[in-house]
């Protein structure tokens, strides 16, 4: 039924001056600060998909009985545009999020996007923020399309009817600014992020709010991230804060990688994708499988389990040096793995152009 429409642009006639973005990119952090423009489209059940604007960045007005205010039904995604070394921008693999973004909204009820439309949207806030995304080596402007249901009425028998998608951007640093550290990963027992036939696998907020509490138990035992576990036994591994886990067995050329299956509960990332894919090429088997917190610590404990490590765009990959619960605790190592930093490469390379691209990931 939807077309691509026009985007009616407005251009911000104040936007951050020259000097104060070139401060803010010299040490942009990370999600603190964002570009000059905004896309926001609108959705109604007879319309469709319409009112596409490019507009300076600013406050959205919602009527306070938006149903998103009182029932969370709201989806996000995350993605970066990379600055090359000739200057051009290129985003990764955007379509792959935009597919991931309507198999979100089917679950949530919320309507599909075009594809088409989607990465359009962030082509039109790319090109005009353009200056937003930084040169310096391994920086890059972090993209967040949202979705959210603003049909006022309090019903929760009737379903949204009226939707914004909007994209905002934010510049993006180093995510490890002194080098790459393992982190040390609490086992969450008490909370779980997703069970069966819930919302686990959507990239929505709700699964983000119910992990808060989950993180800063982790972070109040010392640890920097929560490992989540299944729902039922609470002893198969499934994600590590907001990213996927990825063991790697063996050790040099018998190095072979392990990667929680994607059974309804854990969000499909892109960077896993990735590196299931990037690996093999690299001469390291990967599959995807079952482990739990006991195979976990006895393969660390023989040796069988050379590299942990939690992937996803905004770390790239984020090696898991210690692991700690209410009853156990075992050490991986104290430095990245020649694995985990070999496929970091590997990726980063593609992504910044400076690696040919055979699988045409960049857009
Ligand atoms: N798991 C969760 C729960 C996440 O929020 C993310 C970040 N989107 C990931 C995994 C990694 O996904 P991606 O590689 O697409 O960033």
């Amino acid at each position: 039924m939807s077309t691509i429409p026009d985007f009616d642009v407005t251009l911000n006639e104040q936007p951050v001056p020259a000097a104060e973005r070139e401060r803010i990119l010299a040490d942009p952090g990370w999600g603190r600060y964002f570009t000059d423009h905004m896309v926001t489209i609108q959705y109604d059940a007879e319309r469709g998909w319409h009112d596409a604007r490019l507009r300076p960045y600013g406050p959205i007005a919602l009527d306070p009985a938006s149903q998103v205010l009182h029932y969370a039904q709201e989806l996000f995604e995350g993605l970066k545009a990379y600055r090359q070394d000739d200057g051009s921008i290129v985003t990764f693999r955007p379509f792959m999020n935009a597919a991931r973004m309507n198999r979100s909204a089917r679950r949530m009820a919320m309507p599909e996007i075009p594809e088409e439309l989607f990465v359009a949207a962030l082509e039109q806030l790319v090109r005009v923020d353009r200056d937003w995304v930084p040169t310096a080596d391994g920086y890059s402007l972090y993209l967040r399309p949202f979705m959210f249901a603003t049909t006022r009425a309090l019903g929760v028998n009737q379903p949204a009817q009226e939707f914004t998608f909007a994209v905002i951007a934010s510049p993006s640093g180093l995510y490890y600014k002194n080098g790459i550290k393992p982190v040390t990963v609490w086992l969450s027992q008490d909370y779980t992020r997703a069970a069966a036939g819930g919302t686990g696998e959507a990239k929505t907020g709700g699964n983000y709010a119910a992990s808060f509490a989950g993180q800063a138990q982790a972070v109040a035992n010392g640890c920097d991230q929560v490992v989540w576990l299944d729902a039922v036994e609470h002893r198969w591994v499934e994600e590590v804060g907001s990213m996927n886990l990825m063991f790697v067995y063996g050790s040099g050329a018998q190095a072979r990688l392990l990667t929680p299956a994607l059974t309804g509960t854990l969000l499909p990332g892109v960077t896993r994708d990735s590196m299931l894919k990037l690996a093999p090429d690299l001469g390291i088997p990967a599959e995807e499988g079952k482990i739990s917190i006991e195979e976990w610590q006895a393969g660390c404990e023989s040796g069988q389990i050379s590299e942990v490590f939690g992937c996803g765009t905004a770390a790239i990959i984020s090696p898991v040096g210690a692991v700690k619960s209410a009853d156990r605790e075992w050490t991986i190592g104290a430095e990245p793995g020649p694995v985990s930093m070999r496929l970091r490469e590997e990726l980063v390379g593609i992504q910044y152009g400076t690696r040919p691209d055979p699988y045409g990931w960049v857009h």
